[in-house]
C-alpha cells in the first residue's frame, strides 16, 4: 500500500510564517495609508474652511470700507463743487477700490464719471446719459445706501453697484454717487479672491445670494447657477464649515465654506480629493521599500527557527520511513540521536524508541519460551560463520514429547517446553546463546568454545533434567548432538547438519544421551 507523503512540516511552517509576515505587512500598510488619508483629509478640510473664512472676512471688510468711502464722498459732493479731476484723484487715492465711480442727479442723468466713459457696442454710459435701469430707479427712489446683487450693467460688465445718496447742506436730495466693481476684470474684490497661497489644485469660487457663480477661476462658469447643491444651500443660509462633496460635474472635493455677511454671498474654497492620491502612493512605495529588507530578515529568522523546530521531527519521520522500507528485523534506533526541547518531539522520540526496541526483541524472540527464535538463530550462526569465529553448536530434541502431549494435553506440553528453556537458562552462562529451533527442538551456540566445553554443558543440562520433575509430573529426558565449526565450512547448514546427525545418533542409540559428531 502506498501512502501519500504529504507536505513537509518545514514547508508548512514556512508557509505559515510567510502568511503571517505578509498579512502583518498588509495590515500595517492598510492602517498607515488610512491614517495618512484621514490626516490629509482633515488638513485639507480645515485649511479650506480657514481660507474660506478668511476670504469672507476680507470681502466683508472691503465692502464695509467701500461703503464708508462712498459715504465720505457723498458728504463732500453735497457740500461743495466737485470737478472731474477731483473725482479722478479720489478714485486714484482710494487704492482703486472701484472700477468706476459716477454721480447722477436726482433723475439718473450721469454728471461726473471716472473713467470718463464706458461703452460697448450696444451703447454706453458717459456724462449726460440717463441711466434707466431698475436698480437706478430703485436707488433714486429709496435715497438710501445699498450694495446691489451682481448684475449685468448697461455697459455689458458683470458688476456690483454700491450706491450712496447725496444730500446738500440744507438736506435736499441731489442724486447718488455710485461705485462699481467689475467681477470679471481686475478689481479690488478679485485681488482678494486671487490672493490665495495654494500650490496645488485648490481654488476659490463665490456665489451670490441666488446661488449663481459670480467669481470662478474658470471664467466660463461665471453666471452658472449652482444653488441646488446642498453645500451652496448651506452657505447661503449663513452657515460655514467644511465637507467632502461631489460637485455638479461629478468631481470630488474637500470643501470649506463661509458666508459673507455684508453681501450674503457664499465663499467656497475647494481642493479635488485626487490631490491625496500621490502622497498615498508614495507612502505605499516607501512602506514597501523600507519594510522589504526587514521582512526578508524576519522571514530568514523564521525560516532558521522553523528548520531548527522541524529537523528532529523530520529525522524521526525519515527514520520511520526507512525502517519500514528496509524490512530489516533489527533496524536499530540507537544511531538516531535526537535532541529537541519540544515536548511533543521528546515524547514521540521516546515512544518510537521504545516501540522499536519492543519490536526488535519480539521479532527475535520465541513467543512461548522467550528464548531466541529460529530467525535469530539463523542470523547469529550465519554471522559467526561469515566472520570465521570458532564456535560449538548443541542441538537438543525432547525424547518422546509426543507422548507428553498425548497424555497430558498440549498445554502441559507447552509448560514442559517452557520448563526446559528455564533449565537451559540455569545451566548456561550469559554469553551462551539459547534458541528454540522449532517445535520441541532447541539449540545452544557457544562462541569460542571447544567441543569438550560444549559436551560438559550438554551433559550438565541432560543430567539436571533427568532428576528434576517436569510439569508432566516426572523428569523428562532429552537427546543432544554436538558439532563445531570447521575451517572448510562454507555454509552454516554444514555445521547444523553435523549436529543433527549426532543428535540422530543419540536417538538411534537409545535416547537420553549426548553425541559429538566425529
Ligand atoms: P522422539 O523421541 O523421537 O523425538 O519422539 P517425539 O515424540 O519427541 O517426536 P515427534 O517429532 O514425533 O513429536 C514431536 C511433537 O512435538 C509433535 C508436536 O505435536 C509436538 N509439538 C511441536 N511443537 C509443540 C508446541 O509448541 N507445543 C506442544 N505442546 N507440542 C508441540
Ligand atoms: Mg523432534
Ligand atoms: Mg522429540
Amino acid at each position: 500500500m502506498s501512502i501519500k507523503k504529504g507536505i513537509k512540516l518545514k514547508f508548512a511552517i514556512s508557509l505559515l510564517a510567510v502568511f503571517i509576515v505578509c498579512s502583518t505587512t498588509i495590515v500595517n500598510w492598510y492602517l498607515s495609508v488610512h491614517a495618512l488619508k484621514d490626516t490629509l483629509t482633515e488638513n485639507y478640510l480645515k485649511n479650506n474652511y480657514r481660507y474660506a473664512k478668511k476670504v469672507s472676512l476680507s470681502t466683508s471688510d472691503l465692502f464695509f470700507n467701500m461703503q464708508q468711502n462712498l459715504g465720505t464722498l457723498a458728504k463732500i459732493l453735497g457740500s461743495k463743487e466737485f470737478s472731474q479731476e477731483d473725482l479722478d484723484s479720489w478714485k486714484e487715492a482710494n487704492a482703486g477700490y472701484f472700477n468706476s465711480l459716477f454721480t447722477t442727479d436726482e433723475t439718473g442723468v450721469v454728471q461726473l464719471m471716472t473713467p470718463p466713459a464706458i461703452s460697448n457696442n450696444k451703447g454706453g454710459v458717459k456724462p449726460g446719459v440717463q441711466i434707466t435701469s431698475d436698480l437706478m430707479k430703485q436707488a433714486l427712489k429709496e435715497q438710501k445706501p445699498f450694495v446691489s446683487d451682481p448684475y449685468t450693467a448697461q455697459t455689458g460688465n458683470l458688476v456690483v453697484l454700491i450706491s450712496y445718496p447725496i444730500f446738500n447742506q440744507t438736506g435736499t436730495y441731489q442724486g447718488v454717487v455710485d461705485g462699481t466693481i467689475y467681477l470679471e476684470s481686475d478689481s479690488s474684490l478679485k485681488r482678494i479672491l486671487n490672493q490665495h497661497e495654494f500650490h496645488d489644485e485648490s481654488s476659490v469660487f463665490v456665489v451670490d445670494r441666488s446661488g449663481r457663480i459670480i467669481y470662478h477661476p474658470d471664467s466660463s462658469r461665471i453666471n452658472e447657477s449652482v444653488g441646488d447643491h446642498p453645500l451652496v444651500q448651506a452657505v447661503l443660509q449663513g452657515k460655514s464649515g467644511s465637507a467632502e462633496i461631489v460637485n455638479s460635474r461629478g468631481i470630488e472635493y474637500f470643501s470649506g465654506y463661509a458666508n459673507v455677511e455684508q453681501t450674503g454671498w457664499g465663499i467656497i474654497a475647494q481642493t479635488p480629493t485626487s490631490v491625496i492620491e500621490q502622497p498615498l502612493k508614495e507612502l505605499t512605495k516607501k512602506i514597501i521599500i523600507r519594510s522589504l529588507p526587514l521582512l526578508l530578515l524576519i522571514y530568514l529568522l523564521a525560516w532558521l527557527f522553523t528548520n531548527h523546530l522541524a529537523k528532529p521531527i523530520n529525522r524521526l519521520a525519515r527514520y520511520s520511513e526507512e525502517a519500514i522500507q528496509s524490512n530489516k528485523p533489527d533496524y536499530s534506533i540507537k544511531h538516531l540521536d535526537i535532541k529537541s526541547q519540544i515536548y511533543e518531539v521528546k515524547q514521540l522520540y521516546q515512544h518510537v524508541q521504545k516501540h522499536f526496541q519492543l519490536l526488535n526483541t519480539q521479532i527475535q524472540q520465541d513467543g512461548l519460551t522467550g528464548l531466541g527464535n529460529r530467525r535469530s538463530f539463523d542470523l547469529e550462526i550465519s554471522d559467526l560463520n561469515l566472520r570465521k569465529i570458532s564456535f560449538a553448536l548443541i542441538m537438543i530434541d525432547i525424547d518422546n514429547f509426543k507422548k507428553i502431549n498425548d497424555k497430558h494435553g498440549h498445554l502441559v506440553g507447552d509448560d514442559v517446553l517452557r520448563f526446559l528453556s528455564s533449565i537451559m537458562a540455569d545451566v548456561t552462562r550469559k554469553e551462551d546463546l539459547c534458541y528454540r529451533y522449532g517445535g520441541e527442538e532447541f539449540a545452544i551456540l557457544l562462541r569460542d568454545k571447544k567441543v569438550e566445553d560444549a559436551y560438559a554443558l550438554a551433559e550438565r543440562l541432560r543430567l539436571k533434567l533427568s532428576y528434576t520433575p517436569s510439569p508432566a509430573g516426572y523428569p523428562m529426558t532429552i537427546s543432544l548432538g554436538i558439532s563445531t565449526r570447521r575451517k572448510e565450512d562454507k555454509f552454516p547448514e554444514d555445521i547444523i547438519k553435523r549436529a543433527d546427525n549426532a543428535l540422530y545418533q543419540s536417538k538411534r542409540t537409545g535416547k537420553n544421551k549426548t553425541t559429538i559428531y566425529e
